[in-house]
């Protein structure tokens, strides 16, 4: 999952940078309008956390441009303002959700999970089940077989990938790019170790094998051949 921050207050959005690194997801910041909405319109994310009040381009209008060239990207405003006008005008522009500064980083990522959840839109938007494998999204635990599959919030991240495109070959280069925030190079392995660990919790000790690896291609979870 690939997000977007875009805040001029330097403590604040290094702040949610890292604290939302350190909750599993990849973060682009922006510390500028201008560069929000060039990142907003050139990079593949997930939600948007944007602030209003921004020197050059504000959050409003930025957030107008992009419903406005088609993008249903799901966006979170922050503000210092909690006038009623500002709420009323960023939900008619199309804005998700609303948090009024000073906020608790565990409100904001309740609030950053549930919009991801109301975009992926699965039966029930909390749970994600492939055979006996269960993810439980608000909590961010796995469960094969009943039983509980500790996991590293890399490793949970990548098998939400995996499990939320059930049935489709993942090339590497995209797992690079929304799980670790880089380039696919093909000197680096990090991928496959990555897989070889998840596999190892997920896979080595139960059946049906759930990751496949497909040659030349990348990776798919699914039911073996069903
Ligand atoms: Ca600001």
């Amino acid at each position: 999952m690939r997000l977007l921050i875009v805040e001029d207050e330097e403590k604040t959005g290094d702040y949610l940078r890292q604290g939302l690194s350190e909750a599993g997801f990849v973060v682009d910041l922006a510390r500028s309008g201008l560069d929000g909405r060039h990142l907003a319109a050139t990079g593949d994310y997930d939600l948007l956390v944007l602030d209003v009040m921004l020197p050059d381009v504000d959050g409003f209008s930025l957030l107008r441009g992009l419903r406005a060239s088609g993008s249903r990207v799901p966006v979170l405003f922050l503000t210092a303002r909690s006038a009623v006008e500002d709420r009323v005008q960023g939900l008619e522009l199309g804005a998700d959700d609303y948090l009024v500064k000073p906020f608790a980083f565990s409100e904001l990522l309740a609030r950053v999970r549930s919009l991801l959840r109301r975009g992926a839109a699965p039966v029930n938007p909390d749970f994600l089940r492939i055979a006996d494998l269960e993810l439980d999204l608000p909590r961010r635990r796995a469960m094969r077989a009943g039983q509980r599959i500790a996991l590293t919030p890399k490793e949970f991240a990548l098998l939400e990938l995996l499990a939320r495109r059930q049935g489709e070959v993942l090339p590497r280069s995209l797992i690079a790019s929304q799980i670790w925030d880089m380039n696919f190079d093909s000197d680096t392995n990090v991928i496959d170790v990555a897989i070889r660990r998840l596999r190892a919790k997920i896979d080595d000790d139960f059946e049906p094998k759930l990751i496949h690896t497909v040659r030349g291609m990348g990776y798919r979870l699914d039911l073996p051949d069903a």
